[in-house]
Formats: C-alpha cells, sequence, structure tokens
C-alpha cells in the first residue's frame, strides 16, 4: 500500500523530532508575537519563546482548553488577518456561541493532504469512488474528507449525511467502494440494505473511514460482518484541524498521528504532569504549521495512550489507541457534541421543571438515543394530563432547537429523581463503549 507522502509518513524518528523541534520554536514565536492571548498567557507563565530548546521544554507551556476558545469568540485566537482567512469552520451543536476555526489558504492545502494521507494510509487509491456521508457546512467531516479524496485522485460524491434508502440507492448505481461516515451509520445503512432486500457484499463497497465519535473493537467486528467491509478508524477535532488528525493503516494497529503537523503529549488528566508513551493519559495536541489558528497544547479530554513501536506498514509516525474515554463529562450524541450543563440551563428555562433531573443514553439499534427524566413543580404535577403534555412538549421543542439533538422527555413527580449526598448523576450511560 503506498503512502502519500513517504518523506513525511516514513521520516526516519530522529529527523522527525529535529522538524518538530524546528517547527514548534517556530509558532512558539508566531503566537507570541500575534496573539495577545498566548503572549500574556506566557507571561503568567514566565515562559518565553527562547525558553523552548528541546521538545520536552513544551511541557513549561501552558495548556489550553476549549473555554479560551469561547472567551475569545470569534477571532480572538487568530494569528493572521481575516483578510488571510480562505474558509471559517465551526464546531456543532452546543449552546452559544460555536468554537470557531478560520484556515489560511496553506492550512486548507495542508488539511487537504493529510486527508489524502489518512485515505492512502486506509488502502484508498485512485479509482475508488468515496461516498461522503459525513455533513458538509460548518462541520469539518464533510469538507475535510472531501478535499482529501479529490487530492488524493479519487472520485468523491457529496452525499452528505441522512436520506438512507438514497445513500443506498447512490452505492448501489454509482460503484461506491468506499464509505466515509460515522460508525453507527454505516451500521445504520446496513440493517436498512438488509430490510430493503439489498446485500451489500454484492455492491462495490469494500471499506468504510469513520470517525468522529467513540466506537469499541466489537462494534467494528460487528461492521465488518454486517456490511461485509474492513473498517478503518481515523481521529480529529474541530480546534486541531478537524478530521486529519490521526488515522489508521490498513493493519488497524493504533492510529497513526500526523506528528510532522502535530505534536502529540500524554498528560495525567488530574495533575497535567507528562506520561511516558505507553501509559494511558489524557492527548494533548499543539499543532506546529497552523497559520490562522496555532494551538499550543490543547487538552482534548480524550483518554489514549501511544504507541511508539515501529509499524509493520512502514509508517514512523506514533500510533495512538483508539479514544477509551473522556476526562470531562461531554456527551457525543449522534456526533453532537453536549454537556449535561447545558442541556440542564435549557431545562431550566421552561417554566414548572425543577432542577431535579437524569440524563440516560444509550444506543437504540446502533444509533445513540437520548431519553431525560425530569421532576416538574407540585402545581404542574397536579394539572390536568394536558398542561402536562404542554410541558413536555416545550421541553421536548427546546432542546431541540437549543442543543440539536432529538431527546425523549420524561416528566416526573417532585422527589422521584433519587438525591445523592455527593455528585449528582446526572448522567447514565448504558452505551458499550
Ligand atoms: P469531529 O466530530 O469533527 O471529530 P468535534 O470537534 O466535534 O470534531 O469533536 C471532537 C471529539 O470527537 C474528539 O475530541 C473526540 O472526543 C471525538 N472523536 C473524534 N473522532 C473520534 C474517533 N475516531 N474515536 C473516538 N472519538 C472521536
Ligand atoms: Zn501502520
Amino acid at each position: 500500500m503506498t503512502m502519500w507522502e513517504p518523506q513525511y509518513e516514513a521520516m526516519p524518528g530522529k529527523e522527525l523530532k529535529c522538524l518538530q523541534l524546528e517547527r514548534l520554536q517556530q509558532k512558539v514565536r508566531d503566537v507570541y508575537e500575534r496573539v495577545p492571548f498566548y503572549r500574556t498567557k506566557f507571561q503568567e507563565a514566565g515562559v518565553t519563546p527562547e525558553d523552548v530548546k528541546s521538545l520536552d521544554d513544551i511541557a513549561r507551556l501552558p495548556f489550553t482548553n476549549k473555554n479560551d476558545f469561547r472567551d475569545n469568540y470569534p477571532y480572538g485566537l487568530m494569528a493572521i488577518p481575516l483578510s488571510e482567512v480562505v474558509r471559517v469552520h465551526a464546531s456543532s451543536g452546543t449552546t452559544g456561541k460555536p468554537i470557531v476555526v478560520p484556515y489560511s489558504a496553506r492550512d486548507i492545502d495542508i488539511w487537504a493532504n493529510l486527508m489524502a494521507r489518512n485515505l492512502a494510509s486506509a488502502g484508498v487509491h485512485k479509482g475508488d469512488v468515496i461516498q461522503n456521508a459525513y455533513g458538509y457546512g460548518l462541520f469539518t467531516g464533510g469538507l475535510g474528507f472531501h478535499y482529501g479524496g479529490e487530492r488524493l485522485g479519487a472520485t468523491v460524491i457529496p452525499a452528505s449525511v441522512g436520506n438512507t434508502k438514497r445513500q443506498l440507492m447512490l452505492i448501489e448505481d454509482l460503484g461506491t467502494t468506499v464509505l466515509a461516515c460515522t460508525p453507527s451509520y454505516v451500521l445504520v445503512l446496513a440493517e436498512t440494505a438488509r430490510q430493503m432486500g439489498i446485500n451489500l457484499a454484492s455492491t462495490q463497497l469494500r471499506l468504510a473511514t469513520c470517525g468522529a465519535e467513540p466506537w469499541t473493537e466489537k462494534m467494528r467486528a460487528e461492521i465488518e460482518a454486517k456490511a461485509g467491509i474492513t473498517a478503518i478508524d481515523n481521529y480529529g477535532l474541530t480546534e486541531i484541524v478537524g478530521p486529519g488528525v490521526s488515522c489508521e493503516c490498513y493493519l488497524k494497529r493504533g492510529m497513526h498521528i500526523w506528528e510532522d503537523h502535530f505534536l502529540a503529549e500524554i498528560v495525567d488528566p488530574v495533575t497535567g504532569e507528562s506520561l511516558p508513551y505507553g501509559q494511558q493519559g489524557e492527548l494533548v495536541l499543539t499543532t506546529l504549521t497552523k497559520e490562522a489558528l496555532p494551538v499550543i497544547r490543547f487538552r482534548t479530554h480524550d483518554l489514549v495512550t501511544l504507541y511508539p513501536e515501529r509499524c509493520q506498514c512502514g509508517r514512523t509516525m506514533v500510533r495512538m489507541s483508539k479514544v477509551r474515554g473522556r476526562t470531562d463529562d461531554m456527551l457525543i450524541i449522534r456526533g453532537i457534541n453536549v454537556f449535561p450543563t447545558q442541556i440542564e440551563s435549557v431545562l431550566l428555562s421552561v417554566e414548572g421543571v425543577e432542577p431535579h433531573y437524569q440524563i440516560i443514553v444509550d444506543r437504540e439499534r446502533h444509533l445513540d438515543d437520548i431519553e431525560i427524566w425530569v421532576e416538574v413543580s407540585e402545581a404542574v404535577f397536579s394539572d390536568e394530563v394536558q398542561a402536562l403534555k404542554e410541558v413536555e412538549e416545550r421541553v421536548r421543542a427546546e432542546v431541540n432547537s437549543v442543543l440539536g439533538i432529538s431527546a425523549r422527555i420524561k416528566l416526573v413527580e417532585p422527589r422521584t429523581i433519587a438525591r445523592t449526598e455527593g455528585k449528582a448523576k446526572r448522567v447514565i450511560d448504558r452505551r458499550e463503549l
């Protein structure tokens, strides 16, 4: 299987480290000079760009968090003028202001190359027909895979999300060989195909490149069996670039992180201390080449392990395990990120609703399913059934319009949700991850 950029993907370790250090030093100087947020944070921490003499010195720099993006909305973290920005993406489904990510022309060019690397490492090549069922729009998945596929020289079908029956028709009629979508959606496609009497095994489809949400080896086995294809994992996040941070090679032994562009560290999620390779911890990423939105030491909150051993595929780049959990309480419901606190503020905006609730997440026929149990006031509860129905409908509509998720709402009597003395258990996640 050919590499897209072998000169980088298989770069000898020592050379790679030199390249990383050179790029890191440059980026640190850039943000210090151009982004007041970083300059202030560095000054508070008592560090200057000159203090970064080795890769290990990165540990002296302060972390960046999701909140820093919110606090500097929309363009506060940008390192180039807006007139040099050729595209802007934003994160999905959060309350209030999204996380905004601008790209320069060079950023877009590098991103397309990284996505071509992703696809090539998964085993996709010119001649393949990629049906891209990631969402097109502000979300990075759609356009990310789109330009990566074109860069690779493959044929791209910009199907976007949803409309499962049409997706199946396209697979059958257009000679689709590769699917790009979330892992849960591959299973939906496979099940719908079975119900419609379509035999996916008799189509050209052979591979799915999946990501944007956590999934297990068990789920991979199910996808591969049900759809008769190979399923490859890839990882990314809006703040860093979108997809294109790391991807499995066809050997499926962890996702190679494209280390010439992203510096990966593992830290103890509680103390923030660096942890060695091989130990599970929180992934922290620094962008080494991003122009419009360079990010220093971003706390991803994703729990992973890094494996530095050389891979049989010939790539030297470090591999990360599947994401094994999160250090915060962020839920990913059908690809939309939500925090329980956001659900809480929506619930409490509805009159008659009490601040006692529980969120139950499950995976029903491979799709995330969310049910919210919420207590209502005595007055509402003793009212007529019709009044209760109205409150229920209002809560459902609010959750849907503000957070973009459709949840089942169950109103319960006052004092029925268990109270705890310590931290309330707001979320019951029954999904097997
Ligand atoms: P996207 O959904 O485009 O990947 P977001 O910024 O909306 O980007 O969400 C990023 C988060 O999604 C990551 O921090 C991680 O928790 C999760 N995620 C992305 N890809 C994967 C993956 N392959 N496996 C597990 N979790 C993933
Ligand atoms: Zn490999």
